[in-house]
C-alpha cells in the first residue's frame, strides 16, 4: 500500500512537474503574476501613503473627531471651515464656524454688539462654543457685553489682565451676570472647533501693555492654517516665533490692524503667510494700516485682504484649499495717521508723516476722512481731563487715552460743555 502511494505521489509529481517545466507560458505568467501583485501591493502602499503625508496636520482633529461623521474613504473629508472676518470699523471681530460648533474672536467696539449679534443671529447661530477675548481694549471687547448677554457661550477665554474701564467692566458684569466663568488661555492647549482644531500660542507672559498680552491662536483645519494674534506687537510676536509654528501659514489676521507695531519681520519671516487679513475702519485716526507694514506684505508675496476697503471678508476651507468672498486688495493705500497717539485731532508728528511718504505703499493717501459712525443710542461720554476734550465712547482717540486722564460720565451735552469740555473734533460729540 505505501508503495502504491508512493509510486502514484511520484507520477503525479511528475505530471505536475513537467507540465510547468514543459510549458513555458505557464512559468512565465506567474512569475508576471508575482510581480504584478508585489508592484500592486507597492502601488496600494503608495496612494495609502498621501493621507499619511498629511497627517501631521490632521491626525489630532481625526482623532478628537468622535462627534462627526467619519468616512472609510482614504482622503479625510473635512466640512467646511468658515471664517468671517466681520466689517466692524476699527476694531476686531471673527467669527469662525466649523461644522455645527462656532468661535467669536473679539467684539470691534461699543457701538458694534448689535451689528455682530445680527450677524451672527442670520448665520443662525444661538449658541458660542468658544468666545475669546483678546485683550481688554474697547476695540476688541467693546460689543462683547451685548454677546454674552445674547448667545449661549460654553467657554470664554480671557486673560487675568484688567482694566479700568466701563467697557471692561460691562463685559465683566455681564460674566458674572450670566454666571458664566472666564478660562484662562494656556499656551500649547488645543481644543477641536468641528473636525478644525486650535492651539493657544500666547499670551505666555504678560507685559505692561494690553496689546502685548493678546490671546494668540492657530487655527489648523486640514492642511490648511489661520493665524490670530490680537494686537500682538513685536514683543509678542517674538515669544510666538520661538514655538516654531509651522513654516507656511495659510491665513494671518495681521496683528494690530496692521500697525507697524506689529507684523514684525521676524513674525512674517517665520509664518510666511499666503494671504494677511486686515481689520480697520476706514479712515482711522491711526493710519492703520501702515505703509511699511503693506510693503512688507506686497515685498513677501502676500495677498492682502482689508475690511475698510471690502467691508466683511469670508473665507472658505474645505481641508486643502482656501476660497474668499471677494478678490484681493490691490489698492495698496495705507491709511493716514492724524492726531497724535495722545488724542488730540492735532496733524501727525513729523516723524510718521516722515516715514508715510518714505515708504513706496504710500501712493494717493486719501483725503482724511472723518469716520461717521452711528454713537450708540445710550450715550455716555468720555472726558479727558488732561485735554479737556470730550468724546463719544466708539471715537477712535478713546482707545489711546491714557487711562488716568479717562473719565466716563453720563451727563448731557450741555452739562459736560458746562463743566469745562470741549467737543472732539473727531467724533462732533
Ligand atoms: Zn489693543
Ligand atoms: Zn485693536
Amino acid at each position: 500500500m505505501k508503495q502504491k502511494r508512493l509510486t502514484c505521489f511520484l507520477v503525479l509529481s511528475f505530471v505536475i512537474f513537467s507540465l510547468f517545466g514543459c510549458s513555458g507560458d505557464v512559468a512565465n505568467t506567474t512569475f508576471e503574476q508575482t510581480n504584478e501583485i508585489i508592484f500592486e501591493t507597492t502601488s496600494v502602499e503608495a496612494t495609502m501613503m498621501e493621507p499619511e503625508s498629511i497627517l501631521p496636520e490632521t491626525e489630532n482633529s481625526t482623532i478628537y473627531d468622535t462627534e462627526e461623521e467619519t468616512t472609510t474613504s482614504p482622503e479625510p473629508v473635512f466640512q467646511e471651515l468658515t471664517v468671517h472676518f466681520i466689517d466692524v470699523g476699527q476694531g476686531d471681530c471673527t467669527l469662525i464656524i466649523c461644522g455645527d460648533e462656532t468661535m467669536l474672536i473679539d467684539a470691534g467696539d461699543n457701538n458694534q454688539g448689535t451689528k455682530i449679534q445680527n450677524y451672527l443671529q442670520h448665520e443662525g447661530i444661538s449658541k458660542l462654543k468658544y468666545v475669546v477675548c483678546t485683550h481688554p481694549d474697547a476695540d476688541h471687547i467693546g460689543g462683547m457685553d451685548v454677546i454674552l448677554y445674547k448667545f449661549d457661550c460654553e467657554t470664554i477665554f480671557m486673560t487675568d489682565e484688567e482694566k479700568d474701564t466701563a467697557t471692561y467692566r460691562d463685559v465683566i458684569d455681564t460674566l458674572e451676570n450670566k454666571i458664566y466663568k472666564k478660562t484662562l488661555p494656556v499656551v500649547g492647549e488645543q481644543y477641536r472647533l468641528g473636525d478644525a482644531e486650535f492651539t493657544i500660542l500666547a499670551p505666555s507672559q504678560m507685559r505692561e501693555d494690553s496689546n502685548n498680552n493678546s490671546v494668540a491662536l492657530m487655527m489648523t483645519h486640514g492642511k490648511n492654517t489661520f493665524l490670530f494674534t490680537g494686537d500682538a506687537e513685536e514683543d509678542e510676536e517674538s515669544d510666538i516665533v520661538k514655538l516654531d509654528l509651522p513654516a507656511g501659514i495659510d491665513v494671518y489676521k495681521t496683528g494690530h490692524h496692521g500697525s507697524k507695531s506689529s507684523s514684525s519681520e521676524e513674525l512674517l519671516n517665520a509664518i510666511t503667510p499666503k494671504y494677511a487679513v486686515i481689520s480697520c475702519g476706514e479712515g482711522n485716526k491711526y493710519g492703520h494700516p501702515h505703509a511699511q507694514t503693506l510693503n512688507n506684505f506686497r515685498m513677501m508675496g502676500i495677498q492682502v485682504f482689508r475690511t475698510d476697503e471690502q467691508g466683511t471678508i469670508v473665507a472658505s476651507s474645505n481641508g486643502k484649499e482656501i476660497t474668499w468672498n471677494c478678490s484681493p486688495s490691490t489698492s495698496w493705500i495705507a491709511g493716514e495717521p492724524v492726531g497724535t497717539k495722545e488724542e488730540s485731532s492735532e496733524p501727525a508728528p513729523e516723524s510718521e508723516a516722515t516715514q508715510q511718504t518714505e515708504t513706496q505703499a504710500a501712493i494717493d493717501v486719501p483725503p482724511t476722512v472723518v469716520e461717521e459712525t452711528n454713537p450708540p443710542a445710550s450715550v455716555t461720554y468720555i472726558c479727558n481731563m488732561n485735554t479737556k476734550k470730550f468724546h463719544y465712547p466708539i471715537c477712535s482717540s478713546v482707545d489711546q487715552m491714557k487711562e488716568t486722564n479717562k473719565l466716563e460720565v453720563n451727563l448731557s451735552r450741555d452739562e459736560v460743555i458746562a463743566q469745562g469740555y470741549v467737543p472732539c473734533k473727531r467724533c462732533n460729540p
